[in-house]
């Protein structure tokens, strides 16, 4: 059986269950399989003839082991990825994953919808509700809420900082109903990740059932590390350096990627790309971490001063920071260069990216810029759908976006929140009245 431990004590070990159902261990770490399973050569000859789903058998299947039986853990799958992840090609080095053609038009819909089936499978016939807290900078939120949509026995407590995420963000989380509240809070992402992070170390809290639902959940980054996989089947064969930009705020998304590589897929280099809040890439700089209060920006979700899953690449590194260079190069762009990267997209290759796939984009430029193009396949992960940031779009001409219909649909719903400061016993208080 694989077995997780706690990123605070190597000997704190539990079962994917407890992992998942507690989310982050009792001494405050996050937990970490005990080991990254390698895939074997088989696996790798026939990768391009696997559909998405069957990556997704295999690679899960590895985490899981017999924890969860292989019918069950078939109809998670299907159940969870039944929505496609192409790569668009802009020219002949580098590809766009999309990565937002899930139900809420953000990558996050593939943890959430996959954490939300397997925490499903855990909990049936289990008499008392679940209450799942969870932070959101922007997309996190609405991709949660929704993967648990309607799930018997589960309620959804959202956290999102007042004013600071776009109105299209807010809609998606202020108006699914049912099972999902919306908690608005005054102040930053980073005090509504504070806030959570301490009701689930709180003993006077343990009466009612509390599970973290935030990218430092084992379940959302399992299947993170699927669309890799995915992508490398696009690149055509040759002696290629492979890379893969990844827009980074909490660092879950490059985190699942080092473990895929850790698993033996062979790619040579992760690009970090940063916006200002550049916490990560002066880590890398500097071998120091300074963390600090996050700042708003135009790729909202990626605004993160302290950065969750960094204790997690420490781990697959064993905390050498030239280990930890050797595979990431990091760097960080203004909302200003955001924008032009935006146009100049557009203008070169007609293809209209998202902020935070902009970024991505800006630092694989970068770190090309010293090295041979022609012996480049460079994958730019495009982690939300551009209608999302529809007021971004109002500050440059000339870019028509279309609006997907099911996003339509939400922005003509009336908004539904609770507000609450970020002062932690207001909100303790808030979760120990009943019936809230
Ligand atoms: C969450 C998010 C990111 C950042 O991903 P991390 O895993 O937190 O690094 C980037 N882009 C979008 C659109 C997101 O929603």
């Amino acid at each position: 059986m694989m077995n997780y431990y706690s990123t605070n004590d190597h000997n704190n070990k539990v079962n994917l269950r407890t992992a998942v159902m507690k989310g982050l261990a009792k001494d405050g770490g996050l937990f970490m399989p005990e080991f990254i399973p390698k895939l074997t050569k088989d696996f790798f000859q026939n990768l391009s003839v696997y559909s998405f789903n069957e990556i997704a058998l295999e690679i899960s299947s590895r985490f899981i082991e017999d924890e969860i039986g292989e019918t069950d853990l078939q109809s998670i799958i299907e159940r969870s990825f039944d929505f496609p992840s192409p790569v668009v090609w802009l020219n002949e080095y580098f590809g766009v994953l999309e990565l937002f053609h899930g139900p809420t038009l953000a990558f996050k819909d593939f943890g959430a919808r996959f954490m939300a089936s397997v925490m499903g499978h855990f909990i049936a016939g289990d008499s008392k509700e679940l209450n799942i807290l969870v932070a959101t900078s922007g997309d996190t939120g609405s991709a949660v809420a929704n993967g648990f949509l309607g799930v018997e026995g589960i309620k959804v407590f959202v956290l999102y900082p007042s004013g600071q995420i776009s109105n299209t963000q807010e809609k998606q989380i202020t108006t699914i109903g049912k099972n999902i509240v919306a908690l608005e809070i005054e102040g930053t992402f980073d005090d509504c990740q504070r806030l959570v992070k301490k009701a689930f170390v709180d003993s006077e809290l343990k009466s009612i059932h509390l599970s973290s639902a935030n990218s430092i959940n084992i379940a959302r980054l399992i299947p993170q590390t699927f669309y890799y996989f995915e992508a490398y089947k696009n690149i055509p064969k040759g002696d290629h350096e492979i890379i893969f930009s990844v827009p980074s705020g909490n660092l879950g998304n490059l985190t699942a990627g080092l473990i895929a590589k850790l698993m033996g897929l062979p790619i040579n280099k992760f690009i970090a790309a940063t916006n200002s809040n550049d916490v990560f890439t002066q880590y890398i700089r500097s071998g120091k971490l300074n963390t600090r209060k996050s700042e708003r920006t135009l790729s909202n979700a990626m605004d993160v001063g302290d950065p969750s899953n960094l204790v997690r690449i420490m781990e697959l590194f064993e905390n050498k920071i030239d280990l930890i260079r050797d595979v990431i190069f990091s760097e960080s762009f203004n909302d200003t260069q955001t924008l032009q990267a935006i146009t100049e997209i557009n203008s070169n290759y007609n293809y209209v990216i998202d902020p935070h796939g902009a970024v991505a984009y800006l630092a694989s430029k970068e770190y090309i810029k010293s090295r041979d193009h022609n012996k480049i396949k460079g994958v730019i992960l495009e982690t939300a759908h551009p209608a999302k940031f529809s007021d971004v779009y109002e500050l440059i001409k000339g870019i028509e976006i279309e609006m997907p219909s099911r996003l339509k649909e939400c922005l003509t719903k009336d908004k539904k929140s609770i507000k609450l400061s970020s002062d932690y016993k207001e909100f303790k208080d808030f979760l120990l009245q009943k019936d809230n």
